[in-house]
């Protein structure tokens, strides 16, 4: 039997003004129901935004410190049912439970470091010209923000928005993504049992075209953090510059390894692997195109393909390493790719198929994709596919290995595996990435330091996490004080 789940607003849980729901499926059994959670319409959302505006004022005089207490408590709460959290992230969201659980505790520590962060919030004092002013900086809260969330890590991304924004001062309205809403759920339970004031933070579940609208739109919103797909997050940034609204949006990616002759091709060959295949490729920073210098071209296919054929498949619960796509329409996305690639000439060298035995035929189960003889222009190596399907690319020098890895309209993560300093920093500084990592995979984030994107993977205005987290939620305030 699953359980029905209510929104949280103004303190309370309450269902949906039509009292339509709908059912979270586990994508490794997709003929059990995980949950049942409310399809609210935009009016609940409105209800949820009217709450927030009510309790920002109060939250925002809180003391830092006091705002932080509760941040802590939450984060301990949160520790206290990590094993409950995963195991709802594992069954709603399909990831293997070691990669859930790696997400639960960076949820629990992201509040944890934002629960100091309050403590430490402030502005600065300036030297005036004149002698008898006091020149300082004032740091204050936006008001009310709008938060829409993926559902690829259900809980870290819930977690880096609401944490900083609650940290700074602000009420909020969160809407997590349809297909996993769970994991936000027990953070709002967590919230709730902390001691948050009624109403400092709602959450609404239901459609994005529904409840995102008014987190959009409503006029007592002052700020939209937003991460999800390019195609939402564009028309969102659009909206919300009309509506001069702060917006921040972090998008797609399709992430590069360059691979050059010095390095160690088996290292580089499972470099490339976890970070293609880790979370079934349902990553933002996911490595989908190898770029591959055509003197170790040939073994790298070679070892990477082993790579993909050795990857153990399962439901996340076994912790296997990869697990299934969170839901059909995913799954039916990465096979068309593999189809699309097929039609464009390049070689499928191993996976491209639905996992159909006894063991997979109730999930959404693909097998790790490799493809060679890709060239950069084809819509396998340009498009985001977000599921486990790596092309790899042939270069004939370190020039070419950056302008391909340049010549897309995304810019999140990149990767150069080599053993020569001066290729790495070169590549540091010539990428156009928001991250950028030496020997090691596109995929994986600390939480002190920013994340964010270039080009279209990003609005590109405000980072994420780190100190830069507190910066979208934040306005400064310069007083001259005669
Ligand atoms: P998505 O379809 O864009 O959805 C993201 C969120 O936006 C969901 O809550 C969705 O609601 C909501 N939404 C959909 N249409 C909306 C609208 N018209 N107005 C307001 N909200 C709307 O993305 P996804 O499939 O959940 O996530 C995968 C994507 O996220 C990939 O492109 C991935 O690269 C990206 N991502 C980026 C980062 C990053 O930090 N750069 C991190 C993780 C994921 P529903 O769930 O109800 O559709």
């Amino acid at each position: 039997m699953s359980e029905s789940y209510k929104n949280y607003v103004r303190g309370e849980w309450v269902t949906a003004e039509s009292e339509a729901t709908f059912d979270v499926i586990d994508p490794a059994q997709s003929d059990e129901v995980v949950g049942t959670y409310q399809q609210s319409s935009e009016a609940d959302a409105e209800t949820a935004i009217a709450a927030a505006t009510a309790a920002e004022d109060a939250w925002a005089s809180t003391p830092g410190p006091e705002r932080g207490t509760v941040l802590k408590q939450t984060s301990d709460a949160l520790a206290d049912r990590k094993e409950e959290a995963i195991e709802t992230l594992v069954r709603e969201e399909g990831k293997a439970r070691s990669e859930a659980a790696g997400e639960v505790q960076r949820a629990i520590d992201i509040f944890a470091y934002y629960g100091q962060k309050a403590r430490d919030l402030g502005g600065r004092h300036k030297a005036s010209s004149s002698r008898d002013t006091d020149l300082y900086t004032k740091v204050e809260p936006l008001g009310t923000v709008g938060l829409i969330t993926p559902w690829n890590y259900p809980i870290a991304i819930p977690a880096w928005k609401l944490a900083p924004a609650l940290a700074a001062g602000n009420a909020a309205v969160i809407k997590p993504a349809t297909a996993a809403p769970g994991p936000t759920r027990i953070l709002f339970e967590c919230l709730d049992s902390a001691g948050l004031p009624d109403g400092v933070a709602n959450m609404v579940t239901g459609s994005g075209s529904q409840v995102g609208t008014p987190l959009v739109e409503h006029d007592d919103v002052d700020g939209v953090s937003f991460t999800g797909s390019t195609a939402v997050g564009t028309d969102i940034a659009e909206t919300a510059a009309t509506e001069r609204k702060r917006v921040q949006c972090e998008m797609g990616g399709k992430n590069p390894t360059v691979v050059m002759p010095s390095a160690d091709i088996d290292e580089a060959a499972e470099i490339v692997a976890n970070g293609a295949f880790g979370t079934t490729g349902q990553s933002c920073t996911a490595a989908s195109r190898a770029i591959v210098h055509e003197d170790v071209y040939e073994s790298f296919v070679e070892k990477v393909v082993e790579h993909a054929e050795a990857v153990d498949v399962g439901a996340g619960l076994d912790d296997p390493d990869m697990g299934p796509h969170v839901s059909e329409s995913e799954l039916d996305s990465t096979l068309e790719y593999v189809d699309v690639g097929r039609e464009e000439g390049a070689t499928l060298e191993t996976g491209g198929t639905r996992l159909t035995d006894s063991d997979f035929e109730h999930g959404f189960y693909v097998s790790p994709t490799v493809f060679s003889d890709v060239s950069n222009d084809m819509r396998i190596a340009q498009e985001e596919i977000f599921g486990p399907v790596l092309s790899v690319i042939e270069t004939e020098d370190f020039d070419n290995a950056v302008e391909l890895a340049n010549n897309t309209d995304y810019g999140l993560a990149a990767s150069i595996v080599t053993d020569r300093l001066s290729e790495a920093d070169a590549f540091v500084d010539r990428v156009e990435s928001g991250v950028v990592k030496v020997n090691e995979k596109t995929t994986g984030l600390e939480l002190h330091v920013p994340f964010g994107g270039y080009k279209d993977s990003s609005t590109n205005t405000y980072r994420e996490q780190g100190d830069a987290g507190l910066d979208f939620f934040t306005a400064t305030k310069t007083v001259y004080r005669n």
